[in-house]
């Protein structure tokens, strides 16, 4: 649908983000608006193709939905866990959420639609979007971090996303925040995500659990899904439960060492923290914050805004779809 100057009218963008239970998708306008969004399992039994076929349909359904209210698709956008390269469109490291879904290209297998598609790590695309039309819009230079079972992160520098020389730079959650710390999975010790994420948070709730039995974290059931449990031990901690308020504290320290060293390092404008364990207690995070700033150097702190999130567990498939619309604009 193009009007008499030959610009496309009510264009509209695919976003997809991948994740290790589900495939969430929707279709996104230029003001980052969601006009519909979905959700799907994602399926690897049988191997890449599985999942390529499924996101094909999502695809599909999007367009369908789009052209029959009057929207015209102008781009696609993908978000998946891994090592991706977003000049191929590749995945070219696997993501131990999830396991086989590597040496794939991202691009070529949605070709037939005639779209731009832009390729990105999950990761990215959430701090995107936040940077677009989230709680970062209007900056040049942002840091976005998602608390979830690890530390998600993007680094926005003069407008642009940056990846690192083998694009698996900006991963602020495996900044060691102790040399003798636990081994992670990156291979170093002691990362900010073995001690601040929401994972973390409930391996730790879980430990002081069996220490405290007559705490109220021992009442939380820890193998109950992440967000649930979660505000088991936020609800204890706002109680007065000595365990967990202590914990929290701890936490919140762990969490603003990590971020003070960040804002050392980069000097954001503003640096954006999200997640479930964001979402389920602003008073947690505004507490890192404080002690975040305590920590700073004294010429930066005043001047970096330490922000909550703003759009949720939607951000991924939003900055999808706003990476998408780039590729319109820059091909
Ligand atoms: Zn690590």
């Amino acid at each position: 649908m193009t009007n008499s100057s030959g610009q496309t009218r009510n264009p509209v963008y695919l976003g997809l983000d991948i994740g290790g239970s589900f495939v969430k998708y929707g279709v996104v306008n230029s003001d980052g608006t969601v006009l519909f969004s979905s959700r799907t399992p994602t399926l690897l039994d049988g191997g890449p193709q599985r999942l390529i076929d499924t996101l094909h349909r999502v695809i599909l359904e999007m367009a369908e939905h789009s052209v029959s209210r009057g929207f015209r698709p102008q781009a696609i956008g993908i978000g998946s866990p891994g090592t991706i390269n977003p000049c191929s469109g590749k995945i070219t490291g696997e993501s131990p959420n999830l396991p086989g879904w590597v040496n794939v290209e991202l691009r070529t297998p949605f070709a037939e639609f005639g779209l731009p598609i832009a390729v990105d790590n999950d990761a990215n695309c959430s701090a995107y979007a936040e940077y677009t039309y989230g709680a970062a819009s209007g900056s040049r230079h942002a840091l976005v971090l998602t608390l979830g079972t690890g530390i998600g992160s993007g680094i926005i520098i003069d407008g642009r996303l940056f990846h690192g020389a083998h694009y698996t730079g900006a991963e602020l959650g495996h900044i060691s925040i102790n040399s003798r710390g636990p081994s992670c999975g990156c291979g170093n010790r002691g990362c900010l995500e073995l001690y601040a994420s929401a994972g973390a948070i409930l391996r730790r709730a879980a430990r002081l659990a069996d220490f405290y039995p007559h705490s109220a974290l021992a009442h939380i059931d820890f193998s109950a899904r992440e967000d649930s449990s979660l505000a088991g031990v936020f609800s204890a901690a706002r109680d007065g439960d000595p365990a967990a308020v202590e914990l929290l504290e701890t936490v919140a320290d762990d969490l603003a060492v990590g971020l003070a060293s960040i804002i050392n390092a980069f000097d954001p404008e503003v640096l954006v923290v999200g997640g479930g364990a964001a979402d389920a207690a602003p008073e947690f995070i505004a507490d890192v914050f404080r002690r975040t700033k305590r920590l700073t150097f004294k010429n930066s702190a005043p001047k970096t805004k330490l922000v909550p999130a703003k759009l949720g567990n939607r951000a991924g498939f939003i900055g999808a779809a706003a990476l998408g619309r780039n590729a319109t604009e820059h091909p």
